[in-house]
């Protein structure tokens, strides 16, 4: 039997015929038309192929989905966007519980709160609260799914300024392992609601989050600024020394990698490793231009893009240089305040780059993100100041993929004595430790006695795993 047979096997021809029977979306198997799209996600190093993919319309079909995987012990992943680095979203020879077609929205502007179901992209529910001039702390790249970036934290521009996207979050629609409907709030099974803010897809399917929304733009102050490499020292001290005073309203992002061939980066810089800042001021422009003024000043930048803009466009920004298919590895670490020598550490691996699609990304926390207590949701590490992210990318025919990683690990290496813990959203395909470690002993433990209550049999365990049976 070819693999083919093997996986058409696993699920016999009546009980699919019954599973389609009772479902509104489409399911599909090895050999049907769209099922090599369907099982496709954002990294393009993962080559997986479920029995079935349940591309479910609502609901009703991923409480059939569930169920149908429970009864027969199949193993049952879950997507949402599809952007977990490690590929948690897609399993072989299991049963794919494929949320992208649930991607509505519903924005109440009066009661500034949306409904946004859990297949649902970053740009649609930007595009969707940005009508209301509202928003919710999201991702930076627009294509990343709302389900899994929530469920682990949520951190992007606005979170000095708004709190994480789980401080945000008012509710879940939950569908649970063992095939039931649940609303997770503050009022209602607020254990669970404690658990999905940070805790990620251990505890149940989210069909829908409802969030509070604040007034957002539509007009930020925002953009890039770059500089060769040669200045990375000063620039990575005045980010330093910048982001210890700026005000919640700044999100800034120090980035480094080799200058893509682009019209308005001179010719002889194209390939070269450069830093540059992202920022982006989302108060009143007059007043941002006010604040940003010292970063503008600083040294002789090969390039000044920070302008007035809608805060739609900035969110979309850094997405062509994240396309789906390009093979992915990456490794994070938060870190507190740079230090001269953890600053030093950062230009000598931004120097060694490998790959002209590979980066690494310093994110900003504090403001909002620190003032929430530690014990109110999941989320880990509160304190920690950045969160780094060392992306290694390249496309599917590079000869020799191994350098690339070499290059992610030996960077992460060498900031270890400057590290404190790791966002797990940021984490690739790593031991349980390392999910546990990630936690710390207090909240691992608490998430352990909250999987032994909605989850005892692990059956959403294709994720930053919570072990029900604990360390
Ligand atoms: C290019 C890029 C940029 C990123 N930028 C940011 C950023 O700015 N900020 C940030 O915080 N993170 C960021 N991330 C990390 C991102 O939050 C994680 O990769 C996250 O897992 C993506 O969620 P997803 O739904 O797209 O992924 P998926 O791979 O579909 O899901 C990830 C995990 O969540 C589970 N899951 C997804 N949806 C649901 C749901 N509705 N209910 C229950 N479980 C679910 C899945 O089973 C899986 O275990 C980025 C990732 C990429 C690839």
């Amino acid at each position: 039997m070819g693999i083919m047979g093997a996986l058409r096997a696993t699920v016999d021809q009546a009980a699919f015929e019954a599973f389609r029977r009772s479902f509104r979306g489409e399911i599909l198997r090895p050999g049907d038309a769209g099922y090599d799209e369907a099982r496709r996600i954002w990294n393009g190093g993962i080559d997986r192929r479920p029995a079935l993919i349940a591309r479910c319309a609502g609901t009703a079909d991923v409480l059939t989905a569930v169920r149908f995987a429970r009864e027969r012990d199949l193993p049952a992943s879950v997507r949402g966007g599809g952007h977990a680095v490690a590929g948690h979203a897609v399993v072989d020879g299991g049963l794919l519980i494929d949320l992208s077609a649930m991607a509505g929205v519903r924005v109440d502007p009066e009661t500034r709160t949306a409904r946004a179901q859990g297949g649902c992209l970053q740009h649609q529910l930007d595009r969707e609260t940005q009508v209301f001039g509202l928003a919710v702390t999201g991702g930076i790249v627009s294509h990343t799914g709302i389900g899994g970036l929530t469920l682990g934290g949520g951190i992007g521009w606005l979170m000095r300024q708004l709190g994480l996207t789980v401080d945000n979050l008012r509710s879940c629609d939950v569908v649970t392992a063992d095939g039931e409907f649940l609303v997770a709030s503050e009022h209602e099974n607020p254990d669970l609601f404690w658990g999905l803010r940070g805790g990620g897809g251990n505890f149940g399917i989210v069909t829908s989050f409802e969030y509070t929304l604040q007034p957002v733009g539509p007009i930020v102050l925002a953009g890039l600024i770059l500089y060769a490499i040669d200045d990375a020292p000063g620039v990575m001290r005045f980010f330093r020394d910048f982001v210890g005073e700026a005000p919640d309203e700044v999100g800034v992002i120090a980035t480094l990698r080799l200058a893509p061939a682009l019209p308005v980066i001179p010719e002889h810089m194209h390939g070269m490793p450069i830093v540059g800042l992202v920022v982006c001021y989302a108060g009143p422009v007059k007043e941002g231009e006010r604040l940003l003024r010292p970063l503008r000043a600083l040294g002789k930048p090969v390039l000044d893009a920070i302008t007035p803009k809608p805060y739609l466009e900035h969110q979309q920004m850094l997405d062509p240089a994240f396309p789906h298919g390009r093979h992915y590895y990456w490794k994070s670490r938060q870190l507190p305040p740079l230090t001269d020598e953890a600053i030093e550490v950062i230009v000598e691996h931004g120097l060694r780059i490998t790959s002209g699609f590979s980066s690494a990304r310093i994110f900003t926390l504090g403001g909002a993100v620190a003032r929430v207590d530690q014990d109110e949701t999941a989320y880990p590490n509160r304190a920690a100041l950045h969160d780094i992210n060392i992306v290694g990318a390249w496309p599917s025919n590079d000869p020799d993929p191994a350098r690339h990683v070499e290059w992610v690990r030996g960077f992460w290496s060498a900031l270890a004595p400057y590290a404190g813990g790791v966002y797990v959203n940021f984490m690739s395909d790593e031991p349980q430790a390392a999910v546990q470690a990630a936690y710390g002993t207090h909240t691992y433990a608490r998430l352990v006695a909250l999987k032994k209550k909605y989850d005892p049999t692990n059956f959403f365990r294709f994720n930053q795993n919570i072990s029900p049976v604990g360390p």
